[in-house]
C-alpha cells in the first residue's frame, strides 16, 4: 500500500478514495504576462504535491499536511474563515460550490516535494491536486481550463492570493518533455517540444531561499501600473499594445508597459525557436527576459541578479529570475557537461556576498496533474 493511503488511513480511519498529484512548475519565459492576458511558457517540475482524497457524505471537511502542522476540521468554510495552508484546499472545494458543483464533505491528506515557497507554485500544485480530486470524485469530468479557473478563484477569492492563470494552467496542462504555451487572453494551449537533454542541454533550478517581503505589496503595485498603462494608451490590457505606442509613455509607466510588449514578444520568438528545435537558440531570449525583470519591471533582488550573472560567467547559454520575483528561484540553461562548474560558481557567488547557499537541481519536462493508481 502506499505510504500516504496508510498515513491517511491511520489518520481518518478509513482508506482515500485515491491519491490524486500535481506538480510545480517553472515559467521558462512570460513573466507578469499573465495578468496583462499575455503569453507564457511554463513547465511542470518533476516535483509534486500528492493528494489522498475521501468524499464524504456529512459536510464535514477534515485537512491534513504532512508538511504542515496544522490542518482544519469544520464545515462549509467561507472566505476568510480558514487560516494558514489549509485555506488553498478548503478554497478549491468553496469554488467548486460557488461553479455549482457541491461538495458534499472532504477528508484530505497532502504530501509534497515541491520547495514551498521558492516561485515554483507549490500552491497551485496543492489547489490543483484537490481539485482533480474533486473533478474525478464527484465525476464532473471537467476540462482541464476549467479547472484552473477553479483553483485561481480558490487562490484569488479564497485564500485572498492575487495571482494570474500561469500557475494552475501549468500544474493542470503540462505534459512531459514539453513546455505548454499559453495565450492568456484566448485560453489556447499548445504543447510545445521542450527536451533539454536530448540537445546536451539541462535546465538548473537555482532556489536562492531568498524571500523578500516586499514581494506581495509589489506585485500588486506592478498590475496597477499595467492597468494604468494600459488606460493611458486606450486598449483593454497591454497585450494589446505595441513597441510604437509606447513613445506615448513616459517614467515608470514606460518601464513596466515595455517589460510586457518585449516579454510577450520573447514568448513567441522562444516558441518558434523550440518548434524549430533550436533549444540552445533561446538563451539569450532568457537572459533578455531577466535584464527587462530586473532593470525595467523591477522585480528581480540580489540573490536572483547574483545567481543569473554567476550562471552566465561560468558559461549557462542563458539565465532568468522565473516567478513573481523578490526572492525565490531562477534558472539556467545550461550544456550538461557545465552543470556542476554552473553550480559551483553560483554557491561561491553567494557565499562571497554573504547569502545563504542555494538549492540548485537540474529539471526535465515533467507530466501535469494526474491521478495515481496506488
Ligand atoms: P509558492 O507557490 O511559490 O510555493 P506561495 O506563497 O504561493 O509560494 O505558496 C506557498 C504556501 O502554499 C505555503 O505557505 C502553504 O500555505 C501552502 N502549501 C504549499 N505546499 C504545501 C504543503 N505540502 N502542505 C501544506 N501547505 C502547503
Ligand atoms: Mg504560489
Amino acid at each position: 500500500m502506499d505510504t500516504l493511503a496508510a498515513d491517511f488511513a491511520d489518520r481518518f480511519g478509513s482508506d482515500p478514495d485515491g491519491i490524486w498529484a500535481a506538480p510545480g512548475r517553472v515559467n521558462l519565459i512570460g513573466e507578469h504576462t499573465d495578468y496583462n492576458d499575455g503569453f507564457v511558457l511554463p513547465i511542470a517540475l518533476p516535483h509534486l504535491t500528492r493528494a489522498a482524497v475521501a468524499l464524504r457524505p456529512d459536510g464535514r471537511i477534515r485537512l491534513a499536511s504532512l508538511q504542515a502542522p496544522d490542518g482544519f476540521d469544520g464545515a462549509a468554510p467561507t472566505p476568510g474563515s480558514v487560516p494558514g495552508w489549509s485555506r488553498y484546499v478548503a478554497g478549491v472545494g468553496w469554488a467548486f460550490g460557488e461553479a455549482g458543483h457541491r461538495v458534499p464533505g472532504l477528508d484530505v491528506l497532502i504530501d509534497s516535494n515541491v520547495p514551498v515557497g521558492a516561485g515554483l507554485s507549490s500552491s497551485a500544485a496543492l489547489e490543483c491536486s484537490v481539485a482533480l480530486a474533486l473533478s474525478d470524485g464527484l465525476g464532473l469530468a471537467l476540462s482541464r481550463a476549467e479547472l484552473a479557473h477553479l483553483a485561481q478563484r480558490a487562490e484569488n477569492d479564497f485564500a485572498g492570493v492575487p495571482t494570474g492563470l500561469l500557475d494552475q494552467t501549468a500544474s493542470l496542462g503540462c505534459t512531459a518533455e514539453h513546455a505548454l504555451f499559453l495565450d492568456v487572453r484566448s485560453g489556447a494551449v499548445e504543447q510545445v517540444p521542450f527536451d533539454v537533454r536530448r540537445n546536451g542541454l539541462a535546465l538548473l533550478v537555482i532556489n536562492t531561499l531568498a524571500h523578500h517581503d516586499l514581494a506581495d505589496g509589489q506585485y500588486a503595485a506592478r498590475r496597477k501600473s499595467c492597468e494604468e498603462a494600459a488606460r493611458r494608451l486606450g486598449v483593454p490590457f497591454l497585450r494589446d499594445a505595441t513597441l510604437d505606442d509606447l513613445g506615448r509613455l513616459d517614467g515608470e509607466l514606460l518601464q513596466r508597459a515595455r517589460h510586457i510588449v518585449t516579454e510577450n514578444q520573447r514568448v513567441l520568438d522562444v516558441v518558434d525557436l523550440l518548434h524549430q528545435g533550436a533549444v540552445a537558440g533561446i538563451g539569450p531570449l532568457l537572459t533578455a527576459s531577466h535584464a527587462s525583470l530586473r532593470d525595467d519591471y523591477e522585480v528581480s533582488c540580489a540573490e536572483l541578479d547574483a545567481a543569473v550573472d554567476a550562471a552566465l560567467r561560468a558559461g549557462a547559454l542563458g539565465a532568468r529570475m522565473t516567478g513573481g520575483g523578490f526572492g525565490g528561484s531562477a534558472i539556467a540553461l545550461v550544456p550538461v557537461g557545465s552543470v556542476s562548474l554552473v553550480e559551483d560558481a553560483v554557491a561561491d557567488a553567494f557565499s562571497k556576498k554573504g547569502f545563504r547557499a542555494p538549492e540548485c537541481f537540474t529539471v526535465e519536462a515533467g507530466p501535469g496533474a494526474h491521478r495515481q493508481h496506488v
